[in-house]
């Protein structure tokens, strides 16, 4: 941008892996500064340290205390909001970094994934107003208690979307390790075509699948804002993807991108009785014990009792087992069974809404690869499919196809 603005950039891990990456993060940071903007940074902990603090907790204890776990995580941001400031001074600019509560991110109390409550931005309008930059610890805060807290992982997004918004910024960057937002994962698929805009619905539902570009947290909160982001990459000048309000040209496109995930298991309860109040004991457990269920596909009940599949994160997998063997038992169910060999594989757009047909074309392409479909779901703009793994990729390149979504193809 050449214009004079209030810039937020924030920087993940790998942008700031070790010093030579900071130095360069110093230089970005300082180019933008000297095109006339006040910028505000906000970076998260070097490289995996928020892993490795994690790490070494586990091996004191297998249950921290979670305010501690929040007190140990938060020294990683602290890190690198210090050498920051260090490298942008070597460099001759003026810059003075905080942690999250020395600059009032003010949250609820609870540990490990905090909520945000209000952000004081004086402290950070003063040290603009002296020219200075202002590094902020990313996914950190403070509870109404003086108590260190954290804002879930990834939540350094969430720092930099809600001062963005606080502070009424002209743009909020997300510099990361890849472009921007593809049609899909360019390792899988090689033609797939880095997308300019995306909207915060479709941007929602890839974070929610998994695309791990952002925080889906973080998306939530731009949305209800209504805070533009755009997400590029620190390694290259080039211009990454906009996330923001839906637009003309998005509407058009019937689908966005294609992803997939391969960290679901497939459940299955078979024989459960064909009366009212079998599936709400069987989810109203797995949610006590904080199972995630995504898909759920009942069959048509024969003979009284019907089987009733759903998906849910592998990691999930045991404390599932536990809970669906003992409802089925109390119930009155069969044997539950599980399969680990499927994966999950999504089209996504908000051209759904006013183009039909799109499921139909999802299926063709993939009957024509002989690509047996085990689930289907649905939202507005959104169809998911469960299929065996070993054909998930294909499945995947032939979707991206089908849609027209390769490279140098107008939309
Ligand atoms: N360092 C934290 C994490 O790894 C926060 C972030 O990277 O955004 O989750
Ligand atoms: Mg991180």
């Amino acid at each position: 941008m050449s214009r004079r603005g209030l810039i937020v950039q924030k920087f993940g891990g790998s942008s700031v892996a070790n010093p030579e990456r900071i130095k360069r993060v110093a230089e970005r940071v300082i180019a933008t500064k000297r095109r006339g903007n006040d910028v505000v940074v906000v970076v998260s902990a070097l490289g995996d340290t928020t892993d490795a603090l994690i790490d070494l907790a586990s091996q004191i204890t297998q249950q921290p205390s979670e305010r501690e776990l929040d007190m140990l995580m938060a020294t990683g941001e602290q890190v690198s909001v210090a050498l920051l400031a260090m490298a942008i001074h070597e460099l001759g600019e003026d810059a003075v970094s905080f942690t999250g509560a020395q600059v009032g991110i003010l949250t609820d109390g609870t540990h490990t994934k905090a909520r945000l409550v209000d952000i004081n931005v004086n402290r950070v309008v003063q040290e603009l107003a002296k020219g200075r930059i202002v590094i902020i610890a990313g996914f950190q805060g403070v509870n109404l208690n003086q108590d260190i807290t954290t804002l879930g992982r990834g939540g350094s997004d969430l720092t930099a979307v809600a001062l963005a918004k606080a502070l009424k910024a002209d743009e909020c960057e997300i510099f990361t390790d890849v472009e921007g937002i593809f049609t899909a994962d360019p390792r899988l698929v090689p033609q797939a075509r880095k997308l300019d805009a995306i909207s915060y619905d479709e941007m929602l539902e890839l974070a929610s699948l998994g695309a791990q570009v952002m925080q889906a947290r973080s998306i939530f909160v731009a949305k209800r804002f209504g805070v533009p982001i755009h997400v590029r990459s620190s390694f290259s000048p080039r211009e990454g993807t906009m996330i923001q309000e839906t637009s003309k040209a998005m509407e058009d496109m019937v689908v966005s991108g294609v992803s997939l995930q391969k960290d679901e298991a497939k459940v299955t309860v078979r024989d459960v009785p064909d009366k009212p109040g079998m599936a709400a004991q069987l989810f109203r457990e797995l949610a006590e014990h904080h199972v995630n269920v995504d898909m759920i596909v009942q069959n048509v009940s024969r003979e009284g009792s019907t089987d009733l599949s759903f998906t849910v994160i592998k990691g999930d997998l045991p404390a599932t087992l536990r809970v669906a063997r003992s409802v089925s038992h109390r119930i009155g169910a069969g044997e539950v069974t599980t399969d680990e060999g499927v994966a999950k594989l999504s089209i996504v757009g908000i051209g759904m809404r006013s183009h039909s047909g799109v499921a139909a074309r999802m299926f063709e392409a993939m009957a024509r690869e002989r690509i047996n479909i085990e689930m289907i779901s649905t939202s507005e703009i959104k169809i998911s499919v469960i299929v065996r793994k070993q054909h998930a990729e294909r499945a995947v390149r032939v979707i991206h196809k089908a849609f027209g979504l390769e490279k140098s193809r107008r939309r």
